[in-house]
């Protein structure tokens, strides 16, 4: 019937439209279908890959202590340790599930008294490249003003810790008083010692004083001898070896203290399992390994919360004893440390 009726022309006048709409029908749904796709392919969120703000909050007593974080950089492990075999550095970093490079943190603290503004190290600046000096933004991220600042303290004056409290060759605390050990500024600070140190060294003796030297000019780079009261419920405790003025703050309020330890741990999974494992960067080996020790069983034995300058943001915990050495316990995360307090 269909085949007659084809054959027919006038049928087949009628049918060529007809032909043509479903023609146009199809064409329609499958631009549809290809718009569909479009649409869906463009809705998909595109990938952020940025971290959120580094700051995190907790408080010591009625003390609000803000950590803050620098960045993170690659930490070559296996170049900088010393005292510390290639088999055992790989095995701790294996038990962490950690691989080379290993992501290091670069960690400040900020205490706010009440009465005082006080910031313990300052990250790098602009000393370790794009990886860090994110200090400023994350203390403004916090809810505070670089100018707020009134007390720098310095654990030490490598330039993870001291490079910060430069910016483009100004205060980067313009109304801060920066404080650090007489022997630790004595020795960074003088150009003889410079010629003595190993020549890795070199540059960590032109980027302390160039740190340091809009406060110097200004009268505000106070050195402090031995372990002074710095402010009310802070105080500095020796902690040499790393460098020659290694410093310690012990910060206390109500029955709460808090150790921040600057650099006694570099690598929390090398070094809590064995103390003796040092870094190149050691002044005094030796020394530095006792010290480590030292701090480690002051903190556990007192239940001092920890802050770190290089464990993993935000650096905050408390150390137990764990066979020859010591584990790290992370402060419990608190969405509302105000309402909580210290533990
Ligand atoms: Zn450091």
């Amino acid at each position: 019937m269909d085949t007659i009726e084809l054959h027919d022309p006038a049928v087949r006048r009628l049918a060529r439209p007809r032909a043509l709409v479903t023609c146009a029908a199809y064409l329609a749904r499958a631009l549809c279908f290809l718009f569909m796709f479009v649409q869906c392919a463009h809705a998909a969120a595109p990938q952020v890959r940025t971290q959120g703000p580094g700051f995190y909050r907790m408080m010591l007593g009625s003390y609000e202590i803000t950590a803050i974080l620098d960045g993170t950089h690659d930490f070559p492990v296996d170049t900088v340790m010393t005292n510390v075999t290639r088999a055992q550095i790989d095995h701790d970093l294996a038990i962490d599930d950690l691989s080379l490079p290993v992501q290091g943190s670069i960690n400040a603290f900020l205490i706010n008294t009440g009465s005082q503004l006080i910031l313990i190290d300052t990250g790098a600046g602009v000393l370790y490249g794009d990886c860090c000096g994110r200090l400023l933004a994350n203390l403004r991220a916090a809810g505070y003003r670089p100018e707020q600042v009134d007390l720098v303290l310095l654990t030490h004056m490598h330039k993870d810790h001291v490079g910060g409290i430069n910016l483009d060759g100004k205060a980067a605390f313009p109304n801060a008083i920066v404080r650090a050990s007489r022997l630790e500024a004595d020795y960074w600070l003088d150009a003889h010692n410079k010629n003595t140190a190993p020549p890795f060294l070199s540059s960590f003796f032109d980027a302390a004083a160039q740190s340091v030297a809009p406060y110097v000019a200004t009268g505000r780079f106070q050195p402090f001898d031995g372990d002074a009261v710095l402010a009310p419920g802070v105080r500095a405790l020796a902690a040499p070896g790393h460098t020659p003025g290694h410093t310690a703050y012990v910060v206390h309020n109500g029955s709460q203290t808090m150790l921040v330890w600057g650099d006694i741990i570099h690598v929390a999974s090398i070094q809590l399992r064995d103390p003796d494992a040092t870094v190149e960067y050691d002044s005094n080996a030796y020394v530095a390994q006792q010290t480590r020790r030292d701090m480690l069983a002051l903190a556990a034995r007192q239940h001092y919360v920890v802050g770190a300058a290089h464990i993993a943001f935000p650096g905050l915990g408390h150390v137990s004893p764990d066979g020859n050495g010591y584990r790290w316990i992370p402060l419990n995360y608190d969405a509302d440390p105000a309402k909580h307090g210290a533990r």
